[in-house]
This record gives structure tokens, sequence and C-alpha cells, in this order.
């Protein structure tokens, strides 16, 4: 296949508040979607169409950067190497103008309302991921878990340290692979909390193909507080994927996943890390930059 084609204009909806969307969770162009209709709005079925012929979709900047880099890995490659095998699926149940009839099964929510994933989970027969971000944990979200029962594939959840759910009615979610990405904010979180908070997760996902992934926070330039925390959650936590949220990624208004900006400090800062950590994601950093 072409070099920007990716699955996720087929396999996923994306729900923001205020019935906003976007073509994925990376993408960087946000949908007003007034009908609801979220498999197939204007953005979807452009990006469709593009991604046939080969074009470079707006907003996908994100993947596209990163894969200037032969360090990273990025999620359009990622989808292609898990469903890309529907490709064909995908190409025809795909009209002219965009129009799919391919059913989605992965839905990126990012709304508090429960009785509306509720509909959303009931209306797709064929739901496999179930990734849930920027929610309010408070609420009693097992309404909607009950939809799921005996058809998940995947359940994500990610939120910060102090607001995250830790608890087994949040996390017993019926699924063959759960993943919690625990993100610590450099100005909220202390360390010590945040992985007591990790050890409490790792207590409760106990199944083959549980995981548990630690992000840590940038805003700006490198400081001395990432570093520490760094080699203490990589010391604490050496199986653990330690992933850096920098500003650059909030900038382009992506997924937090590991990526840092050209910040000229990080080398010398870095050196000393990477050399001694396993982590893949710090030594794919420290080479991007030496
Ligand atoms: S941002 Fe990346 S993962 Fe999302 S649709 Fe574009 S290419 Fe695919």
């Amino acid at each position: 296949m072409n070099k920007t084609f990716c699955t996720y204009p087929w396999t996923s909806l994306t729900f923001l508040p205020g019935n906003k969307t976007k073509v994925c969770g990376a993408n960087r162009d946000v949908e007003y979607d007034p009908a609801s209709d979220r498999k197939n709005t204007e953005n979807l079925k452009i990006a469709r169409k593009k991604m046939l012929d080969g074009d470079q979709v707006d907003g996908c900047e994100f993947c596209y950067e990163r894969e200037k880099n032969e360090y990273w890995n990025t999620k359009r490659k990622e989808s292609l190497r898990i469903w890309g095998k529907w490709q064909d699926e995908f190409i025809s149940q795909t009209k002219e103008d965009g129009t799919t009839n391919f059913e989605p099964f992965y839905i990126d929510y990012r709304e508090d309302n429960v009785e509306k994933l509720q509909k959303v989970i009931a209306s797709l027969p064929r739901i496999r991921v179930l990734k849930l971000y920027k929610i309010n944990f408070m609420q009693d979200w097992s309404k909607a878990f009950n939809e799921l029962k005996n058809k998940m594939g995947h359940f994500y959840c990610c939120g910060e340290t102090d607001k995250i759910r830790f608890d087994k009615e949040f996390l017993g979610v019926q699924s063959r692979s759960r993943r919690v990405s625990v993100i610590h904010n450099l100005k909220n979180n202390s360390n010590s909390e945040t992985i007591e908070k990790v050890k409490e997760i790792q207590g409760i996902l106990n199944g083959a193909e549980d995981e548990v992934q630690l992000y840590i926070n940038v805003k700006g330039t490198i400081t001395e507080d990432f570093l520490e925390s760094f080699t203490k959650f990589d010391r604490e936590f050496p199986d653990i994927k330690l992933r850096i949220y920098a500003s650059d990624v909030l900038k382009q208004r992506g997924d937090p996943i590991e990526y840092y900006n050209k910040e000229i400090g990080i080398i010398k800062q870095m050196r000393n890390i990477a050399e001694k950590t396993n982590n893949q994601d710090l030594q794919a950093l420290y080479r991007q930059f030496t």
C-alpha cells in the first residue's frame, strides 16, 4: 500500500465533547458533526479518498513528521500492521466520494455522557476496541460497560495520576487485554504518588495481555525534575513502557506518545541515562539527536 494509507478512517470513530470529532485521535483537525453520523463525516470522506490515491491528508502531520525519523514507530504504521489485512474490504466498501459501509469497531471516546457511550456501543455489533480518554472517571461507567460483555478485544484508558480510576469496578471491563496509561504531570503529581498508583494498577491488571504504561508530561523545555522522575520510574518499573508526553505533541494535538522537540540540551542531559537504561523509547529518543 502507498505511503499515506492508514486504517483509522475506516476502523475508528472519535467522540469529542460538543458533537465534535476527528479523523482519528492523533489527527489535528477537529470537525463539528451536528448529525452525529460519525461514520461518514466530510473530513473522513476526504481522508479516505486521499489515502486511497496516495495523497497526504490535512491534519495527519503527526504521523508524517514522525515517519521522517527511522527510530519512531507511528500510529499509521501500527494500524497497518494490526488491521491492514482488511484493506481489500475497506476499498471494496468505499464509494468514489469516500462514503463507506465498512462497520467501524474502534471507539475513541472523550465525552462524559455515559448514556451516549452506551448507545454507541450497542449500535456497533462488532466493537473490538474501546479507548477512554479525558473522561470524568468519577462517573458510573458500568452501564456502558455492560453492553460490552463477551465481545471486547481491547480496553484502553488514560489519565493523570490523581484523576484516573484504579478500582476493579472500572478496570475490570471484560476484555482480552486492558491497557492503562498513567500520565505523570510534573507540576501536579509527586513521584511517590505515581509509583504507588502504578503498583495499585499492576495488582489489578493481571491478564496475560494486560499492560500498564507510564507517560511523563513535559511542557516546555526539559527540566531537572523530568530527569529525576524518569530515572526513578525507569529504576522502579524496568518492564513498563515509559513514554514522554512532550510539548511538540501537545502543539500538534496528537496522542501522548514518545516524542521530543529538538531541544539541544537534551543530548547532554540524557546521555548518562540513555547509556544505563534498557528503555527503548529513551534510547530511540537519544539516538534521534546524536
Ligand atoms: S493521524 Fe496518523 S493514524 Fe491518524 S488518520 Fe492520520 S495517518 Fe492515520
